[in-house]
């Protein structure tokens, strides 16, 4: 395992690409809507980062499933779809909910987020799920200490999860970013305490629990992208890239725009 750990000057520079996914998504939440197409809200994706002078990283992005490469500026994973949903033509429908995962690279480094939204009115269980899965986020990031170890964020992010009787899928995981999108460590959301690499100042990671209403029991679906839970319950998925530096955690993408 290779950690890189960032200098303060690298960590401003990939705070600049995260605010800029933070405004890309804040974008695509005003087109969200009943009857929109996740292929438009592609395109709002890929002319915003294109106008602002950065590269959308997903696009492109070879299939590590041996598929085409990723044909989309975003991820646009619908209900039972967990992560790595590809924009298509199919309207969003009222009681949707739609994870939007957003990369960029911009001078150099990389900025990761993603953000699940509600399709008008959604279920009590599924505002839950919704939550739940935020907490979840926010509760990894406030363990992320210098000192503390990896694991210990995937038990916060795990054990929230299911004493709330949500699924923690395993599959997928959280990462380092920053010349590179995918760096070491990985960063499960689940674990033990104790366990896994050590936290120092300067780490970049991103964490991005990835929380299903039932089992958390996954499948590739054909198309060799979209992952989609077996018992087709919803998905939730939230993302941050945060820093740890000057022995604190900073969160360096942004949903403030999103929920304004
Ligand atoms: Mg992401
Ligand atoms: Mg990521």
């Amino acid at each position: 395992m290779k950690i890189f750990l960032k200098t303060e000057d690298e960590i401003e520079l990939m705070r600049a690409a995260n605010l800029m996914v933070g405004a890309t998504l804040a974008e695509i939440r005003k087109a969200i809507k009943p009857g929109v197409t996740t292929r438009q809200l592609d395109k709002i994706a890929e002319e915003y980062i294109r106008d602002n002078g950065a590269v959308p990283t997903f696009k492109g992005f070879p299939n590590p499933c041996g598929g085409e490469a990723f044909p989309a500026s975003i991820c646009t994973s619908v209900n039972d779809e967990v992560v790595h949903g590809v924009p298509n033509d199919t309207p969003l429908r009222e009681g949707d909910i739609v994870s939007v995962d957003c990369g960029i690279l911009l001078n150099g480094y990389n900025g990761d987020s993603c953000y699940t939204f509600s399709v008008g009115e959604n279920s009590e269980e599924v505002r839950q799920l919704l939550q739940t899965t935020k907490e979840a986020l926010y509760r990894g990031i406030e363990t992320a200490l210098p000192g503390r170890r990896i694991g210990d964020i995937g038990y916060m992010v795990q054990q929230h999860c299911e004493a709330h009787g949500f699924g923690v899928v395993r599959e997928f995981v959280g990462h380092g970013i920053g010349q590179q999108m995918h760096e070491d460590p990985p960063v499960p959301n689940y674990g033990r305490r104790g366990n896994g690499p050590q936290i120092k100042n300067g780490l970049c990671i991103a964490i991005e629990p990835m929380i299903t209403m039932g089992s958390p029991k996954v499948y590739l679906t054909s198309d060799r992208w979209t992952v989609k839970t077996q018992d087709g319950k919803p998905a939730a998925h939230f993302e941050h890239t945060i820093a740890i530096h000057q022995g604190r955690v900073d969160i360096l993408s942004s949903f403030e725009e999103i929920e304004e």
